[in-house]
């Protein structure tokens, strides 16, 4: 999965569109749905995380919505580091299992 939109909707939860790198369709998901998403980094163990689908059902892409903790350590990445999806930033993709 590749993060192709990062929407700021308040001040602390952040807004990312996952779509397929596949081109395939997704399983559209049912109400309360979740996904697991894993943070990689060459120096350190993966940080996997569920997040809840908060967007609508679609077999094109997938929205979470992450709220962010002062303290915390997966969701101020996601919220400063993680960008869109060009060919510059897959060091910063996220992979979503589906
Ligand atoms: C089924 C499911 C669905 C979920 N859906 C969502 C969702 O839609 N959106 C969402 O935002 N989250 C969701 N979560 C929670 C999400 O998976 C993460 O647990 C959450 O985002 C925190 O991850 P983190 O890495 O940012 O924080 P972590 O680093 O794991 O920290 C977790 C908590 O501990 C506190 N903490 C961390 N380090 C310290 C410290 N040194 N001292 C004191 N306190 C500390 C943080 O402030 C934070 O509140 C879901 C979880 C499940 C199980």
């Amino acid at each position: 999965m590749r993060v192709t939109r990062k929407n700021r909707e308040s001040v602390n939860v952040t807004s990312l569109v996952l779509e397929p790198t596949d081109g395939q369709p997704l399983t559209a998901a049912l109400p309360g749905s979740y996904r697991v998403a894993a943070a990689t980094n060459v120096d350190a163990p993966a940080l996997l995380r569920s997040y809840s689908l908060s967007g609508e059902p679609s077999e094109d892409c997938y929205r979470v919505s992450i709220k962010r903790e002062p303290t915390a350590s997966l969701a101020p990445y996601i919220d400063s580091e993680v960008r869109l999806a060009t060919s510059s930033t897959r060091a910063h993709r996220a992979a979503a299992s589906r």
